[in-house]
């Protein structure tokens, strides 16, 4: 699906949409965020390098990591090899939660190839990181993004883009702060790990389910809600309907290819 119509507005393109790991669905999540003001990718997940490559024939002006999980970050050091060898190229600035510069320097320990000066660092050479404290506010390009702490596992962002009029929670329970982050946005796109929640203790799991996205898209008062990141699409009809169950906008999955106008915006 591509519902891109007008070539003037910020688009949403999905590159990859499971939690966990790759799978025949698609990569782990990972998502390209285009515009006037610059291009960025958020999250690079398990298996989302392939998906991404076509679209670099413009530069990108910033790669933003919601957390450290897998899902969401270990394909920086596919990205960093592939900028690093045969020929290096310049660096794109990183950005993501506080602890983010460690885990480049963790991930450059394990993957640093000593024997080749420009990939014994790889990651913080091609990636130069910096850390964002949960709460605060950051500028990209000329783009500024609002975040939260997630209420995750580990630091985790959830997002606000301002001008593109788009919400990402990343990888959180559902909280009051992620409602007020959320309020009013034109599109939301939000984790449903679990097609439903019965049976399961979200909140300490710092995770959704579509019933937990569908709530925090009624209580927000969004348009469009996009639902990502599911553990399994063969539940995606499941849990689409327990979103449904409670909130009676836009619902759409994220499919890996999709392309998303963001014509609205948010103060
Ligand atoms: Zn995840
Ligand atoms: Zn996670």
């Amino acid at each position: 699906m591509n519902t891109a119509s007008d070539t003037t507005s910020p688009t949403l393109t999905i590159l990859g949409n499971r939690a966990g790991s790759p799978g025949p669905d698609g990569p782990a999540s990972s998502y390209l965020i285009e515009s006037e003001h610059g291009r960025l990718v958020v999250d690079l997940g398990g298996g989302s390098l392939p998906g991404l490559l076509p679209h670099l024939a413009e530069r990108l002006d910033g790669i933003i990591i919601s957390h450290r999980h897998a899902d969401h970050s270990v394909d920086l050091v596919a990205f960093a090899y592939h900028r690093s060898f045969p020929t290096v190229q310049p660096p794109i600035t990183l950005y993501g939660p506080s602890g983010i510069a460690a885990y480049v320097a963790e991930l450059d320990a394990v993957h640093g190839i000593p024997t080749i000066e420009e990939m014994r660092t790889p990651i913080a050479t091609q990636f130069p990181p910096v850390d964002i404290e949960p709460g605060s506010s950051f500028d990209v390009a000329g783009t500024r993004i609002d975040t939260i702490r997630a209420a995750h596992a580990v630091p985790c962002l959830s997002m606000r883009f301002p001008q593109f009029g788009l919400v990402y929670t990343a990888d959180t329970a559902l909280t009051d702060d992620l409602i007020a982050l959320a309020a009013g946005a034109p599109v939301l796109l939000a984790e449903a790990t679990y097609p439903g929640s019965a049976g399961r203790d979200l909140t300490t799991h710092g995770h959704m389910s579509g019933t937990e996205a569908g709530i925090l898209a009624r209580e927000a008062g969004v348009a469009h809600l996009i639902l990502t990141h599911l553990s399994d699409y063969a539940d995606a009809e499941e849990t689409v309907t327990n979103a449904h169950a409670e909130f009676g906008g836009t619902i759409t999955v994220a499919r890996v290819g999709d392309r998303h106008d963001l014509p609205g915006r948010l103060t």
